[in-house]
């Protein structure tokens, strides 16, 4: 019997590459540490040993992944929240020092979901400030906190020069789309939960995860396999790790060989999110409008039975 060949391996790739790259790929860490946790539950400051849950990642896990990023001769993208950078400014900057970008996630990693336009602003500056302060960086990079984008977010970040946005989960490769209500657009770099690693390893009682702690083997091989395919349609594979999580120690050592296996494959381009925004916006011409669907007569859709909009 002989193997079939995919019939996407013949395929025009979806996107179009820079010289010599059929694919792209990003490792990106969000250190979220203990901003999460307060955010989540402000009483949770009170818990020692969970705090000290969230602080092994800026305290032993980063310094562990930038090791590990530096054997591979890899550069990655670390979305930090700004309260992160002020607890810890020395692994912020070390981030920064090793030539890796560094992204906003927020200020606490705050509850996303029904927050107005102004107390968007005011996390999202919050954030920005904390960034500069700290570490000297002006991001073009957001990654919503809980991946959770409203829609007013795009023009937010437009209206503060960000390039490119990585908190949706609509596409196997960057585009460029309108932020709604204005002319702006921005560049999305699709994620996927799948590509998580809270999925596959979080877990803390009461606090988080499903009490289910997978095998690294197996993270590290459904990522693999992701990789693989989007290798071979051409795609944008972004993996997305919490250094207090996926910097234990046979974790990290599986994730420096998926490091290992994903450059291994032939016209990868193994960069940053910030690189691979700025190809996308040389190259895609093409705009994306969000559709908003809503149900009429649903509650908060701003759309009566008959199809009118709510008076005000
Ligand atoms: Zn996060």
């Amino acid at each position: 019997m002989t193997a079939t060949p995919s019939p996407a391996a013949t395929d025009e790739p979806i996107f179009t590459w820079p010289d010599g790259y059929r694919a792209a790929a990003s490792f990106t860490f969000d250190v979220d540490a203990e901003s999460c946790v307060l955010a989540h539950d402000p009483a949770s400051v009170s818990r020692m040993s969970l705090m000290s849950h969230q602080s092994y990642g800026p305290l032993v896990a980063v310094p562990k992944l930038l090791r590990i990023l530096e054997r591979q001769d890899v550069r990655a993208t670390f979305f930090v929240p700004g309260f992160t950078a002020e607890c810890h400014p020395d692994t912020v900057r070390a981030i920064v020092d090793a030539g890796h970008e560094v992204g906003h996630h927020g200020y606490l990693h705050e509850q996303m979901q029904g927050i107005d336009r102004e107390t968007e602003a005011r996390y999202l500056d919050r954030g920005l400030e904390a960034l500069q302060k700290v570490a000297g960086v002006v991001p073009v990079g957001y990654r919503a906190p809980w991946w959770e984008l409203n829609w007013q977010s795009p023009a937010l970040l437009a209206e503060r020069g960000f390039l490119y946005d990585s908190s949706l989960l609509d596409g196997d490769a960057p585009y460029r789309f309108t932020a709604p209500g204005t002319a702006d657009t921005l560049i999305e770099i699709p994620v996927d939960w799948a590509l998580d690693d809270w999925e596959q390893y979080a877990f803390y009682p009461g606090w988080t995860g499903s009490g289910v702690i997978e095998s690294p083997v197996k993270a590290r091989d459904m990522w693999q396999l992701e990789a693989d395919a989007q290798h071979e349609q051409g795609g944008c594979w972004v993996l997305t790790n919490h250094p207090f999580i996926s910097g234990r120690p046979s974790r990290a050592r599986a994730l420096e060989q998926l490091v290992e296996g994903v450059k291994a494959l032939d016209g990868m381009w193994v960069t940053t999110l910030e690189d691979i925004a700025r190809h996308a916006a040389s190259v895609v011409t093409e705009t994306r409008t969000h559709a908003r669907y809503a149900v009429p007569g649903f509650p908060d859709t701003g759309i009566t039975r008959d199809g009118r909009p709510v008076a005000s």
